[in-house]
């Protein structure tokens, strides 16, 4: 997502727009982005800096760690950025930084829920939904 640094005044002005994943380049093999990720932002000038409030809202199909079943997770967040116009030429790329705030608050484990049982791991169940004769 590229914005306009000369759209960019002191009044405050709000910009929409879309990430796409390839754009995004979060994925991995048990965290998908599903669709575009949705930015709401509002920029101000204020002499030689650029204050950016983000608002970003997406989904991705998260692989559990413990059963392996998918589960969809809904994700908001809410972050500001301030850039230097000096270190742009006419348009800010947002991609980066966003990208990096996701990676930064990305969980240690994922889980489809905190109490996820698990799959037993001599005979393969899924110990949420069904029980198993192991020891
Ligand atoms: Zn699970
Ligand atoms: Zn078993």
């Amino acid at each position: 997502m590229q914005i306009e640094i000369e759209k960019i005044r002191d009044e405050p002005i709000a910009i929409e727009g879309e990430i796409s994943a390839s754009e995004l380049d979060i994925d991995t093999s048990d965290a998908k982005l599903i669709g575009n990720l949705k930015v709401n932002c509002s920029l101000q000038r204020i002499i030689r800096e650029i204050l950016a409030d983000f608002e970003i809202s997406f989904s991705r199909e998260i692989m559990c760690s413990r059963c392996l079943n998918k589960y969809i997770e809904n994700s908001q967040d809410k972050f500001r950025m301030a850039y230097n116009t000096a270190d742009f030429a006419d348009s800010l790329n947002v991609n980066d930084d966003i990208r990096e705030r996701i990676l930064l608050n990305f969980p240690m484990k994922l889980l489809c829920k905190t109490d996820c049982k698990g799959i037993c791991p001599n005979c393969g169940v899924d110990l949420n939904s069904e029980q198993c004769q192991c020891k």
